[in-house]
This record gives structure tokens, C-alpha cells and sequence, in this order.
């Protein structure tokens, strides 16, 4: 059927704060008016403070939710989050391999703004050998792109390399996050497409502790108008504007690292 609505399916962890994770992909899809799915590789207890516990769900229902998903639905572009531990990251491969959910976006969480550990340690390895070679876009933060690359980033020089080095590894399409800068007063994210393009996205930067869940909705967007049929280049610089606005404009929810503004 060519006019079936566009679907998008992300596999990650919830978040029942609502500020992150399957949550904040399923709004992001939502407001940028696409079908949302989930596949639940994760749940964990959470608010605006912290993640304060978390399971994997067992493997043969992760596998379960990918095989009701491939039965039923035209998903058009998907994306992973957080996956736990090196079984789920193994798991889940293997699904992407064995269904045709169109580009994949990978955010290979590692650990939380308030430092809780969504990736087992061991687990690094399996990303970069596993899922990273499997990236349509990558889409990592600065500590993100250190652990996969072992470059130590210290400058723009530093996020070039390790871009290239991340293109190496298999992911066709990278954006390293600039986020986790302390010095400069924009935040900046360094591109690098597939073709060998490559440019930075500049936006100011904003002093606000309401930035929970700005990896998760930066990957959503991506993914909802890769869904559209937009190019690369274009879903990551939609993505970026979104995620912009979206911070710039904070809503007051819970005590701490509250969630982005999906409306604004
Ligand atoms: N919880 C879940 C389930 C996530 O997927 C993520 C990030 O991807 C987070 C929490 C962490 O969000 P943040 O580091 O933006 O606070």
C-alpha cells in the first residue's frame, strides 16, 4: 500500500518520569506526526532526580514485541536506545537483521545525565561490533564517542577523529553531540554523512538543568522524518532545531533534571 501512514518503531527503555527514553521517543513521534511503536527492551523506575532501579525484560519477549511488530506493521525508519546489557544488545541486533524496519538510527546510551548506568560496561564491545556497523546514523555524546572510538576528545580536532574513526567502525551517517562541552558558549555537534560531507551544527547554548531526555528526542526526530523520506543530512539538521526549541523553552516538571518542552 504506497499511502500507509508513516510508522516508526523505537527499542529502548522506558522512562516513567515520561521525560526520556520509549517515552520521550513516543511523543517526539508524535509531534512530528508519525506512527510511534515500541519495542521494550527495558524498564526502569525513574523521575526528574534519577534512576532509581531498572530490569531488562527477558529476551524471548523483546523478541516477541519485534515479531508482533514485523506480523502486522509497515514500520518506515526505526532506532535504538537503551538496551541494558550485552545479551539485549545481541538480542536486538539479531532482530534488526531478521526484519526490514528501513534506516536505523543507533543512541548507544551508556549512562544517564545524573550517572545512573544504562549500558553494563561489557557491553561497549558489543555495540561497537555489533550495532554500530548496523548505524544508518550514529548518533553519540561526547563520553558516548570516546567509549566506542577510544579517542579522547578534548577539542573539535578530537570530534572529527572520532567521527572518522566511528565511520570506520560501519555507521554510515555520524553525529557526535556536543552537549557535554564545558568551555564554549554554543553547543555544538559535528556531522559527518556518509559521502564525506561533513559540517557543524551551532546553536547557543542554554543554562537550564531541563535537558532530561535530549539524546533520546534528538533520535526520534531523526527517525520520524527519515519515516517522512527525508534525507539524512536534512532529518539531522530537523533534529537539531527540534531538540533546540524544545529546551529553549522549558516546562516546569518534577524537582530536578526535568524534561524537554515537545510542543514548543
Ligand atoms: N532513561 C532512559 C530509559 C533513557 O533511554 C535515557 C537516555 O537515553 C535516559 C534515561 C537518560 O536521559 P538523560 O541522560 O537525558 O537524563
Amino acid at each position: 500500500m504506497a499511502n500507509e501512514f508513516p510508522q516508526t518503531l523505537t527499542i529502548a527503555g522506558t522512562d516513567s518520569g515520561g521525560g526520556a527514553g520509549v517515552m520521550a521517543d513516543l511523543k517526539t513521534m508524535q509531534e512530528r506526526n508519525v506512527f510511534g511503536t515500541a519495542v521494550v527492551v527495558a524498564v526502569t523506575a525513574q523521575n526528574t532526580l534519577g534512576v532509581q532501579d531498572f530490569m531488562a525484560l527477558p529476551q524471548k519477549l523483546v523478541d516477541e514485541q519485534f515479531a508482533s511488530l514485523a506480523a502486522d506493521l509497515k514500520i518506515r525508519a526505526c532506532k535504538t536506545g537503551m538496551l541494558a546489557d550485552a545479551e539485549h544488545v545481541h538480542g536486538v541486533v539479531e532482530n534488526l537483521k531478521r526484519y526490514d524496519f528501513g534506516p536505523l538510527t543507533v543512541d548507544p546510551v551508556m549512562i544517564a545525565k545524573g550517572g545512573a548506568a544504562l549500558l553494563a560496561d561489557d557491553a561497549v564491545a558489543t555495540v561497537r561490533d555489533e550495532l554500530v556497523p548496523l548505524a544508518d546514523v550514529l548518533t553519540p555524546n561526547l563520553p558516548e564517542a570516546e567509549r566506542l572510538t577510544g579517542v579522547k576528545i578534548s577539542d573539535e580536532k578530537g570530534m572529527e577523529a572520532a567521527a572518522v574513526v566511528l565511520q570506520d567502525l560501519g555507521a554510515k551517517n555520524v553525529i557526535i553531540k556536543g552537549g557535554h562541552e564545558t568551555t564554549p558558549q554554543q553547543a555544538r555537534d559535528f556531522v559527518l554523512l556518509e559521502d564525506g560531507r561533513s559540517f557543524w551544527l551551532t546553536a547557543p547554548r542554554i543554562d537550564t538543568v531541563r535537558t532530561h531526555g535530549t539524546g533520546d528526542t534528538l533520535s526520534s526526530c531523526i527517525t520520524a522524518e527519515l519515516a517522512k523520506g527525508q534525507d539524512f543530512e536534512t532529518a539531522i539538521r530537523i533534529g537539531k532545531d527540534y531538540v533546540t526549541a524544545a529546551i529553549a523553552n522549558p516546562i516546569a516538571v518534577g524537582n530536578g533534571h526535568g524534561p524537554l518542552n515537545h510542543w514548543a
